[in-house]
């Protein structure tokens, strides 16, 4: 088969390689049906810190089972088409006993720490795997992982639909999170925030309306979600008194924040970080298949080719320029 692979920081090779096999009970062989790419895939280049190198990234993937092992038969069939969880965890360590399992210390993350979706098939445990539901189209079913992560921070911001909200980024996940928003959770007053005009104009195209560089407004929840230390530290400067800040951007590994300590306390404000998915994979496909017109062209890069790939991945290829890039077989 062919893939994608990243060796260590700065060194990626598209290769063929042996197509994987299964060798537990637990284990579903998939052949990848198509593959988002996220940021995530790009930091994995650049040099992440809790990734296992050599490693062939992409961890947002549906596929179709095509061979399995005994536990897995009791619940899937061969043929399924399922979306990919990338994080397995433990299941014993102490967060994991205590029901936090998205913050494991042992996780196992598809695509970062065990090879993933960036090639034709791939090894996966049956505990992460959800059934897609019957017709939904690709470019919508392949959402479903960041759409996971989108609704465990809609879920620790506790947002109430007459909340004032502002979302920081207007990259995929920022999109994603609006759509969701106002759809889904029935949110009167969202608005985005973004820097890009590129990305302003891409936001634009997709429906969504309220998009600035700046507001003079002050919110009642914060989503930042473009990883910035301006952005968070700017955040909480327009927090409402009682106020939520979501961190789910990926922030820089060793960036510090100035906040003023004493408008924490007056103003009563919560600081959030939002880590991946825990039990929403079923949630984001239920929200994909039922509100799916509300998803059509985020999608809006397919990629053919593994060398295309690779040149995203390596930032020959500008990210700005579309919203969401899938590599579909
Ligand atoms: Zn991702
Ligand atoms: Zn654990």
């Amino acid at each position: 088969m062919k893939g994608v692979i990243i060796e260590g920081p700065g060194k990626l090779e598209v290769k063929e390689f042996e197509t994987p096999e299964i060798s537990l009970p637990e284990e579903v062989l998939v052949k990848v049906e198509g593959c988002g790419v996220c940021g995530t895939d790009i930091h994995l280049y650049q040099g992440l810190e809790f990734a296992k190198y050599p490693v062939i990234p992409g961890h947002e993937f549906v596929g179709k089972i095509i061979r399995m092992g005994k536990t897995a038969e009791k619940y899937f069939k061969v043929g399924d088409r399922v979306a990919i969880d990338p994080n397995l965890p433990c299941y014993v360590c102490q967060e994991c006993r205590k029901g936090r399992y998205n913050l494991c210390s042992n996780m196992v993350n598809i695509g970062v720490n065990k090879d993933g979706g960036f090639a034709e098939y791939t090894v996966v445990n049956y505990k992460q795997i959800y059934r897609v539901p019957l017709g939904l189209d690709l470019k919508i079913a392949v959402l479903a992982e960041p759409v996971s992560c989108i609704i465990h921070g809609i879920e620790k911001g506790n947002l109430q639909f007459d909340d004032k909200v502002l979302i920081i980024g207007a990259g995929p996940i920022g999109i994603l999170t609006q759509k969701i928003l106002e759809n889904v959770y029935g949110v009167k007053e969202v608005f985005v925030q973004e820097i890009n005009e590129k990305r302003i104009e891409n936001a634009q195209k997709l429906g969504v309306k309220n998009i600035s560089k700046s507001y003079s407004l002050s919110f009642d929840v914060i989503f930042e979600m473009s990883g910035s230390l301006q952005g968070f530290e700017e955040s909480l400067k327009i927090l409402n008194k009682g106020g939520i800040l979501v961190q789910f951007g990926v922030a820089q590994e060793n960036s510090f924040a100035k906040i003023n300590q004493y408008s924490i306390y007056k103003k009563e404000l919560n600081i959030i970080g939002s880590f991946v998915n825990p039990y929403t994979m079923a949630k984001a496909l239920m929200i994909l298949d039922a509100y799916s017109p509300v998803f059509s062209g985020i999608v809006d890069k397919e990629i053919e080719t593994f060398e295309e790939l690779s040149q995203i991945l390596k930032g020959e290829i500008r990210t700005t320029d579309f919203t969401k890039a899938i590599l579909t077989y």
